[in-house]
């Protein structure tokens, strides 16, 4: 299906056929764990109805080995493999698989770089979320469900320039994400919507990247219907939004069972 595919591995480039890649490659491939998991965070996309054919990603990133697993480009959910995970660098340099990366790869890498704290990283087009950053709009707290999970509005980039579109587009896509986070004490939002465009989402891990995004779509499902409800609903109370997620997420948390240690 995919014929042969030009590979990068470890310093040779040369001509590779899919099918000998997936029959030789359990021997020596990389981070497998991390293949598996970053296949099944793609793979969740699906089963929770976030994505149509090959839209969205996902990465992880094993800090230690400074080495990233990302779906590959173009290639279906329903036949996609460990195997055809693709590992980089954090330059975004391939150094393992037979496919090229999703072409999202140097936005990955901008916020692998800005968050420490990420070890996974989730873009859809999901359609509420989507909707909200084609509007251009930042996504308000109306209620708790936000509050858990994100901490202020879920902000929107600026529109990218046209200098910005025709220059290194995935990587400056990247950096006007990390933009936003400029300001002391906004790193509590791990999703953002870019402009015109859709979402990304990261969490400490693959699968809790995509745990995000499909958090994001439904509270931006929410944030859409309450608007429809009563156009002119308020967020709630500065007060109410910091106890919700300050009891999941501050130095204090208690929601949820203690971890055993
Ligand atoms: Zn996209």
């Amino acid at each position: 299906m995919f014929g042969s595919e030009n590979v990068y591995r470890g310093g040779k480039t040369g001509h590779f056929c899919l099918a000998d890649w997936r029959s030789n490659t359990s021997s020596f491939m990389l981070l497998e764990s991390l293949r598996e998991e970053v296949l099944d965070a793609n793979l969740e996309l699906v089963r929770r109805g976030l994505v149509l054919y090959t839209f969205g990603n996902v990465s992880g990133i094993s800090r230690p080995d400074g080495l990233i697993a990302i779906k590959p480009s173009g290639v279906p959910y329903e036949s996609m493999k460990a195997q055809d995970i693709v590992i980089s660098d954090l330059d975004g340099r391939v150094v393992e698989g037979a496919l090229r990366p999703s072409s999202d790869l140097a936005t990955h890498v901008e916020l692998y770089k800005r968050f420490p704290g990420a070890g996974g990283v989730a873009h859809t087009h999901s359609e509420f979320a989507t909707a909200w950053a084609q509007a251009r709009r930042p996504i308000p707290c109306f209620g708790t469900t936000h509050a858990d999970y994100f901490h202020g509005p879920v902000p929107v980039t600026p529109d990218l320039t046209p200098e910005e579109i025709s220059g290194d587009y995935e990587k400056n896509t990247g950096l006007a994400i990390c933009r936003l986070f400029d300001t002391p004490g906004t790193d509590d939002t791990q999703a953002v919507l870019v402009a015109g465009h859709a979402p990304f989402c990261w969490g400490s891990s693959a699968s809790d990247a995509s745990h995000t995004a499909v958090i994001l779509e439904s509270v931006a499902r929410m944030a859409y219907y309450t608007l429809g409800i009563a156009e002119q609903t308020s967020p709630i109370s500065r007060a109410l939004h910091d106890k919700h997620y300050l009891r999941k997420h501050g130095k204090n948390a208690y929601y949820g069972q203690v971890q055993s240690k």
